[in-house]
């Protein structure tokens, strides 16, 4: 939710104290610090699937889940992510602070305190602590990310573009709280629920809006039916459960036939466009 529905596709504003708390949660997850994650990630959708992605898909399954972590980045990748803008993460204190003491936040959010819970209120050994509460816990959530990467960019299907790698996958989607819709993410990267409404399996979205209820976060970005419709009819591959080619919807047969309807659904949906961007 943090590293990437806030920092990485700014999709949603948040206060000071939602910030940390999920600052927090990203440093406990392990995956480095967020100024490293989040240009990664801006570079693997402004150059998805092609040398300059960090765990550019084409490569195959094995790369884009953790090869591409044992590896040293190619030459591109360097060259190429030395371009990508994190000026709004460098004018961000706790994001700079994080990337300053990333070692000792990781050791002791990652590592110590959670095995605290077990050896003090389970009375588990340290040694069942660490490996439950660290090694286990770091390898699950590890392999539910890295299948975003992987899994996501092979299986499924591409109801919103259907010329790009990312697709539409369930069971990632219940594995990483709703960031397996990976083909609607791709194509409309700035929208804080990384799914179509009515989706299911989206955890993120929820919290999102239950935190945006109290007021901790604001100005939630998302694409509206128009956009959406005009996506799916124009560039999806036709598996659309609404707008797909063996959809009921006359209207939209219609509009499979008239150019003129796709026109005015673009204007619609430029209208409604609110982006950025990445
Ligand atoms: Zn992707
Ligand atoms: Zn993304």
């Amino acid at each position: 939710m943090g590293a990437h529905r806030l920092w990485t596709h700014r999709t949603f504003k948040a206060n000071f104290w939602l910030r940390a708390i999920l600052l927090v949660a990203a440093t406990v997850a392990g995956q480095n610090c967020l100024w490293v994650w989040v240009r990664d990630h801006r570079q693997h959708h402004k150059y998805s699937d092609t040398d300059g992605d960090p765990h550019n898909a084409s490569r195959g399954f094995f790369f884009s889940h953790i090869g591409w972590l044992m590896v040293r980045k190619q030459p591109e990748v360097i060259a190429l992510g030395k371009l990508i803008d994190v000026s709004d993460l460098e004018a961000d204190p706790l994001v700079m602070f994080q990337k300053r003491y990333y070692k000792t936040l990781f050791v002791i959010f990652s590592m110590i305190l959670p095995m605290l819970f077990p050896y003090y209120v389970l009375h588990e050994t340290l040694w069942t602590s660490f490996l439950i509460s660290f090694v286990t816990r770091i390898t699950v959530l590890l392999n539910g990310t890295w299948s975003v990467n992987s899994v996501t960019h092979i299986y499924g299907n591409r109801p919103f573009t259907k010329d790009m790698l990312p697709t539409e996958n369930e069971w990632v989607s219940m594995l990483g709280m709703g960031e397996g819709w990976h083909n609607y993410h791709h194509s409309f990267p700035w929208d804080y629920k990384a799914a179509e409404l009515g989706q299911h399996f989206n955890g993120v979205r929820h919290i999102i809006e239950f935190c945006a209820r109290q007021g901790w976060a604001w100005d939630l970005k998302s694409a509206s039916r128009a956009m959406v419709k005009y996506r799916a009819t124009k560039r999806g591959d036709g598996t659309h459960a609404q707008y797909g080619w063996d959809s009921p919807d006359e209207n939209n047969n219609q509009l499979k036939t008239e150019e003129d309807d796709y026109e005015n659904l673009k204007k619609l949906a430029e209208a409604d466009f609110v982006g950025p961007v990445y």
